[in-house]
């Protein structure tokens, strides 16, 4: 089926017992047995939950995956996958992952006695050459937040294949809608669903989707373990939001190329940073493994004061963590989203005092462009 078709009927059959064509939210913790080792399939909540299942099945068609699972964050699913290895082993992650799954692999994983190599997977060498004895998964986000550079996933899927690494992406910020990276051969994907996934800022949960049936086995295994598992009611809302997820990816697509047009022409943004616009320096790969180039923009504006300027003075844009909504958020990286992250490697990646990051929403475009223009007279 279409990504549309799959998007408001995957994984929903009316309910059997009364024909709701919404799934249920299943408010149970446990289920009633017809006698010893009889059940219908569900025996307890943090196990199994039918809108849970409902939900899963419905984004892992999204993802072109076999096997979903959902979790209560983000960094619950990434808990969840980071399971999957034990002490002793390596892994090979984008230099410039969210600040919480930096945080979550340096202060607590390197205690278990996982080790780390943090590299720019934008250019592929610099994996092959970080590869050890030890090394048993690749971690990648692409694009990376905020630099917004970009990774490719074939050839992160071959090195995978060749050395028998799991392989995971962070496609948190294109959606299933804009890039598949189960398509490319990557093993595992996994979203932050508080993101475009559910679309509405009024949830945090999380989503891993895999076609390997082992890998997933092993997830269900820790999912079930370890019990970040997302409630009935918040499965619910993130299904109502994967049935709009194409309109709205669209609709932020739309507006955010016409924002980063409009910033690239404007004499106060001294860089504007977006994968869709030609003088991105890896144009050609993001048109090659994404069908679109989604809502988020970073601009550097020279200097803090500038920053804060701008911030100072948009009326729609909200100054907000997150990013995803339909309402347009503005942020600071460099003392928000990334303050975990230490001022050298900052520095490093181009994630200046200066940068700005954008999540552009659905409202009219003009509206959000003279929102920026007018902010930008007071920088
Ligand atoms: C927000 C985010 C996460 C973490 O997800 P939570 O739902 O906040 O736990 C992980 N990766 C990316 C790219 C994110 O934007």
């Amino acid at each position: 089926m279409g990504f549309l078709t799959d998007s408001i009927h995957a994984g929903q059959t009316p309910d059997p017992t009364t024909g709701a064509v919404i799934t249920p939210i299943y408010q149970t913790s446990t289920y009633a047995q017809e006698e010893l080792g009889v059940s219908k399939g569900f025996d307890y909540g943090r196990t199994i939950n039918p809108t849970r299942v409902a939900l899963e099945n419905n984004i892992a068609a999204l993802e072109k995956g076999k096997f979903g699972l959902a979790f209560s964050s983000g960094m619950s699913a990434i808990q969840a996958i980071a399971g999957l290895l034990s002490a002793g082993d390596h892994v090979i992650v984008s230099d410039n992952v969210y600040g919480g799954t930096f945080r979550f692999f340096d202060k607590i994983m390197r205690r278990y006695g996982l080790t780390f190599s943090w590299v720019d997977t934008s250019d592929v060498k610099n994996i092959t050459s970080a590869i050890t004895k030890e090394t048993k998964m690749i971690y990648v986000e692409t694009p990376t937040n905020p630099m917004l550079t970009i990774t490719d996933l074939k050839a992160v899927a071959g090195i995978g294949k060749k050395h028998q690494f799991i392989t995971v992406v962070d496609n948190t910020f294109m959606s299933p809608y804009f890039q598949r990276p189960l398509e490319f051969g990557i093993d595992i994907v996994l979203h932050s669903t508080t993101k475009y996934i559910n679309g509405h800022s009024d949830v945090i949960g999380g989503i891993a989707v895999t076609s390997s049936q082992e890998l997933h086995d092993k997830l269900r295994f820790l999912q079930n373990a370890i019990g970040g598992v997302p409630s009935p009611f918040d499965c619910w809302l993130v299904m109502r939001s994967t049935k709009t997820l194409a309109l709205r990816m669209r609709q932020h697509n739309e507006n955010a190329i016409q924002m980063a047009k409009f910033l690239s022409t404007h004499p106060k943004v001294k860089k504007v940073y977006y994968p869709g616009l030609p003088s991105h320096p890896q144009f050609e790969l993001a048109k090659k493994q994404m069908s679109g180039f989604g809502g988020m923009i970073s601009i550097e504006l020279g200097s803090l004061d500038n920053g804060k300027n701008l911030l100072r003075n948009v009326k729609i844009f909200a100054l907000a963590e997150s990013l995803g909504g339909v309402e347009s958020l503005i942020c600071h990286p460099a003392s928000m989203t990334h303050g975990s992250i230490p001022l050298e490697d900052r520095i490093k990646l181009h994630l200046t005092d200066g940068l700005v990051r954008l999540s552009v929403g659905c409202e009219d475009p003009e509206d959000l462009i003279a929102d920026i223009r007018n902010a930008l007279e007071k920088v």
